[in-house]
């Protein structure tokens, strides 16, 4: 068995994928496999109904949002965002932290204005910037990636501001509690930390959508899906599925607090190892550190090669840093066992000494 650090698609709970794999091959019920039921049938309506209401318990979603299940991945939000809420007139605040956010940004542009009220650009995107004061009524909203997957950055908390939020959650979703009231869209891929690729979780507050001016093709826009559940067409049946049972999984698990008890448990003895061997670094400084994606880097970055040939002899897998970062990235999301990550430890006291 591999340990699997891969940052998306990830890691998904065992039971998940056992009970995927039996309803991919057949739900005895209905005498059927899942992926060639009609979407209007009772059984996958009722998945649809699962999927809605596990997501609303666990995140506490009140009664004026609506939870959809879209396609397009998280990137389509990027564009669908704007284009349904920012009038061509208005301006929205950005944070950028790097890739998601900078993408983010230059879709919003095509629709309104755009002011960046902060970055971390400076530094390579390795820190969460502070927001300063800003007037949020200047602002149709302010839009933040609660965590940056490639450069391993989280925000700590919510931000603070009058203005309306709209968050890319698509790395840390149901890792912790968060306050969805304080946000009027909260978008998420599933790929990371909910399900499989092909699916693309959006919870938006109802009143917000058809106030500007703007004709809006039909499937990109909002209302179009919350007026038909998500099913105006055939919507994502089996990544809708597997997420569901997911949203099972943290539930039965303890739901949201436990797992961000888990995953502050894991991300510390991480941390750790990454402060005490001379030989790593962590890429990011405390108070910004995500964890959900630990990156970091060798001092000497001639030895890259040698420790991805250990991690490899020890089955783990996906652990080569991004590109823009380099060095190593150990994605750790709610379905990683801790005792994964002690694999990983105990691989990198070894390389300090046999490497050191
Ligand atoms: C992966 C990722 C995306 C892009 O998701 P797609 O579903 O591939 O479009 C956007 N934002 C964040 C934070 C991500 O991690």
């Amino acid at each position: 068995m591999k340990h699997n650090f891969f940052a998306g698609p990830a890691i998904l709970p065992k039971e998940v994928l056992a009970k995927a794999g039996e309803s991919a091959h057949l739900v005895p019920e209905e005498g059927l496999s899942i992926l060639e039921m009609s979407h209007r049938g009772s059984f996958i309506t009722n998945v649809m109904d699962q999927a809605v209401q596990t997501c609303k318990e666990l995140l506490n979603v009140p009664d004026n949002y609506a939870i959809l299940f879209l396609t397009g991945g998280a990137s389509s939000q990027f564009y669908m965002t704007p284009m349904n809420i920012l009038g061509t007139d208005q301006t929205a605040a950005y944070i950028d932290t790097g890739t998601w956010s900078t993408k983010a940004i230059k879709e919003a542009k095509l629709f309104g204005k755009v002011d960046v009220v902060a970055s971390s650009a400076d530094k390579n995107f390795n820190y969460i910037p502070t927001l300063g004061n800003i007037d949020g009524s200047k602002y149709r909203y302010l839009h933040y990636t609660s965590n940056n997957t490639i450069f391993g950055t989280q925000f700590a908390d919510t931000p603070e501001t009058d203005a309306r939020l709209v968050c890319d959650m698509s790395s840390d979703i149901f890792s912790r509690p968060v306050d969805v009231s304080k946000h009027d869209i909260i978008y998420c891929g599933a790929q990371k930390n909910m399900g499989p690729a092909g699916t693309v979780l959006v919870i938006i507050k109802k009143d917000i959508v058809n106030k500007i001016d703007r004709v809006i093709p039909t499937m990109l826009n909002y209302e179009t899906h919350i007026k038909k559940d998500s099913s105006f067409n055939t919507p994502p049946v089996f990544p809708i599925y597997v997420s569901m049972l997911t949203m099972q999984w943290v539930k039965s698990q303890g739901g949201v607090d436990a797992m961000a008890k888990m995953n502050a448990e894991k991300g510390k003895i991480l941390y750790d190892e990454l402060d005490r061997n001379a030989l790593f670094k962590a890429n990011v400084p405390e108070g910004s550190r995500s964890l959900m994606n630990v990156t970091f880097l060798l001092n000497d970055d001639s030895k890259n090669s040698a420790f991805l040939e250990m991690c490899d002899a020890a089955n783990i897998v996906g652990i080569k840093g991004h590109r823009s970062v380099g060095g190593f990235r150990a994605s750790i999301y709610n379905a990683m066992p801790k005792s994964s990550i002690e694999v990983l430890i105990d691989v990198m006291k070894e390389f300090e000494r046999t490497h050191g």
